[in-house]
């Protein structure tokens, strides 16, 4: 109240003045002049000016500016967050163009267009290169199967086959070692081999052979001369009578058989036993199999026994790993060339413990014996059988 009175105070003091010198400056404005509004407004001023009607018209101003000010702020942010989205819209098809991947905050929808972009680009380059280089392996691999014959012909130079001559392989010492006898039953050609009884791997290792299309014998443990030479479980001895000497055989030969025939294990001090052989060759040959003379020493009775009973037999001609060397075996293997073509066949023995290089040396020397015109057969399908 103390306000509207000092308010009404001073318009009646401003009054005053202008009725004082009213007619004398004439300092009103021409528009109060003309509608007459001063005089109206110095009657209403007295009764309508409230002050607080004018502070409530001042905040309701404050309060419109106010409003539209966050009006404002707010469609600024508004275009601001939609700028740096569009900013980093087109940030992530750069990045994408460069070859980096999009930020985690992008939308699926917005990751695959850039994709359809650049894939057309990539993909008419990328089958060009595949389809060369699936191709150039195909004729690396022909090439190399034309041409890997053509040095080991030259290379080996075997002589030429005599009246298709047979090359019978004989593997001893079989059901040691199974990882070994599965590089020798990986050969392209048949072979016999030869399991020795009573051991950790016989069984397996003579299933192994059989499965495999490749013949099986018995490989019979036999005294050597040298009695401190252990020749293993299931050998004859030569303290053995004959009773126990057969009855070894059938235990050896029921563990491992069925087999197409049986050689000697060692065997130097039996086989140079007369008596002894002529019990085997005897057994052998009542029971439908052969026995091959791996002839371990020379002093052998085994022709001699046979000759004189009217049993037939097969010999080892050649070892091809005395010594224990790719050479070695490559210059046995020649002579036994030369003896199948002198006498139609030939029984070369090598053993599985030479699995680190004979298996090998023969898949390199087959494609060439084989052009040479050698035939390759096991032991019981040779013509190798001496009568
Ligand atoms: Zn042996």
């Amino acid at each position: 109240m103390s306000k509207s009175k000092i308010i009404c105070y001073n318009i009646d003091m401003s009054t005053r003045k202008p009725t004082g010198r009213q007619r004398q400056t004439s300092k009103k404005p021409a528009a109060a002049r003309k509608t007459g509004s001063y005089s109206k407004t110095k009657k209403s001023s007295k009764v309508y000016i409230p002050a607080y009607k004018a502070i409530i018209l001042c905040l309701f101003v404050i309060i419109i500016c106010l409003v539209l000010l966050l009006v404002s702020t707010l469609s600024k942010t508004g275009s601001q967050s939609l700028t740096q989205d569009e900013i980093s819209i087109t940030r992530r098809f750069e990045d994408k163009s460069e070859g980096k991947e999009p930020p985690a905050k992008e939308t699926p929808k917005e990751e695959v267009k850039p994709k359809k972009t650049e894939q057309p680009k990539v993909k008419p380059a990328e089958p060009k290169v595949e389809e060369k280089t699936e191709q150039k392996p195909e004729q690396k691999v022909e090439e190399e199967k034309e041409e890997k014959p053509a040095p080991k012909k030259q290379g080996f130079g075997f002589a030429k086959a005599s009246r298709s001559a047979q090359l019978c392989f004989v593997f001893d010492d079989g059901g040691q070692n199974l990882d070994q006898l599965k590089k020798f039953l990986d050969l392209p050609f048949p072979i016999t081999v030869a399991v020795l009884p009573q051991i950790t791997h016989s069984v397996e290792a003579a299933d192994l052979v059989r499965k495999s299309g490749n013949e099986v014998i018995l490989h019979q443990p036999m005294q050597s001369v040298n009695a401190s030479i252990d020749p293993g479980p299931g050998a004859l001895t030569p303290d053995m009578t004959d009773d126990q000497l057969i009855s070894q055989l059938f235990v050896n030969i029921n563990q491992i058989g069925p087999v197409a025939g049986m050689n000697n294990h060692e065997g130097s001090g039996i086989t140079a036993d007369a008596e002894k052989m002529a019990l085997v060759l005897q057994m052998a040959s009542e029971n439908g199999i052969y026995f091959l003379d791996s002839r371990t020493n020379v002093e052998t009775k085994v022709p001699y026994v046979a000759k004189e009973l009217g049993y037939s037999y097969y010999e080892r001609n050649i070892f091809l790993d005395k010594e224990k060397t790719r050479e070695n075996a490559l210059a046995e293997l020649k002579k036994g060339l030369a003896l199948a073509n002198k006498n139609g066949s030939v029984i070369m023995i090598g053993h599985i413990w030479s699995a680190d290089f004979l298996p090998q040396l023969l898949k390199e020397a087959y494609p060439e014996l084989k052009e040479k015109g050698y035939t390759f057969c096991v032991v019981s399908k040779s013509n190798a059988l001496k009568q």
